[in-house]
């Protein structure tokens, strides 16, 4: 299993941070925050970026995310549309092949879930024709919270599932999988070639409705049954990658290169009965 971190862990460190704190800490891949690859190249190239990467020995194997792109007024859909478009383009240049993508809250009003799924199955399809010329996959990652429209690991299979196309798969993100309910016997239905990301994190001890991204923890340290969500994911053959994104602003405070040591560790640790980490 190969072993990345999430740039919206060290949320505060800019995206030449993250390099070098990711690959000082033995990481050989990294999943991009967008927004500051953003900024990042506002001052800088395409190539320079492509330059830091290999300087590191550091494969940036995801950018992270476009967010709810489902349920958007038209003029809207055409800046998500859009943006899909430019993150290509960029992850084309960069020899990175994976886009997260989001799904929206509930509309205000309500949507059954013939709506939600018939325009997320659009929408996605939409975009894998955008991200398909540059060979870019989209990961759609549920979402475990509430307001979200696509909550567990069986709607989101059953989304991926229809939209059918090559190039879209899906993320399992185990504070979503744990804050939604998801079963871990929902893991034995999905193809482990459309699982495209694994973010692994724990949360802490809290009612499940009350679960945000702040509340999550090291792999280890929080109340997630990790090993319930493993095994499944090994019985049906997932090899692909795993990657740490955690949201804690108290982490923020952290020295980056010793905040992915320390993510690094705990990770190995609960991953090493499973899997064989790279
Ligand atoms: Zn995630």
């Amino acid at each position: 299993m190969l072993l990345g971190f999430n740039g919206a862990t060290t949320m505060k460190a800019d995206l030449p941070a993250d390099i070098s704190a990711a690959a000082a800490a033995g990481f050989k891949a990294l999943e991009i925050w967008a927004e500051k690859m953003d900024r990042y190249l506002t001052q800088h190239s395409l190539d320079d970026l492509n330059t830091l990467f290999t300087q590191h020995r550091l494969q940036p194997v995801s950018i992270n995310s476009i967010e709810f792109i489902t349920f958007r007024p038209a003029e809207e859909y055409e800046q998500i549309k859009a943006r899909c478009h430019e993150l290509c383009i960029r992850a084309d240049g960069l020899g990175c092949d994976k886009i997260v993508v989001v799904p929206s809250p509930t509309p205000e009003g309500g949507a059954d879930w013939t709506e939600i799924k018939a325009e997320s199955v659009n929408v996605l399809r939409d975009l894998a024709t955008i991200a398909e010329p540059y060979g870019v996959q989209l990961a759609f990652e549920f979402l475990g919270f509430g307001w979200c429209s696509v909550r567990t690991l069986a709607q989101c299979w059953e989304i991926v599932n229809e939209v059918n196309r090559p190039n879209v798969g899906l993320v399992i993100d185990t504070c979503h999988f744990h804050a939604g309910s998801s079963a871990p016997s929902s893991i034995e239905a999905v193809d482990p070639r459309k699982i495209l990301i694994f973010h692994i994190n724990d949360v802490e001890e809290r009612p499940r409705e009350s679960i945000e991204d702040a509340h999550r923890l090291l792999p280890g340290e929080g109340v997630i049954p990790l090993d319930d969500i493993l095994s499944p994911l090994k019985e049906i053959g997932f090899d692909g990658l795993c990657s740490i994104e955690l949201f804690r602003p108290e982490y923020w405070e952290l020295d980056p290169q010793e905040l992915a040591k320390r993510a690094r560790a705990a990770t190995i640790t609960v991953l090493e009965p499973h899997f064989e980490v790279r």
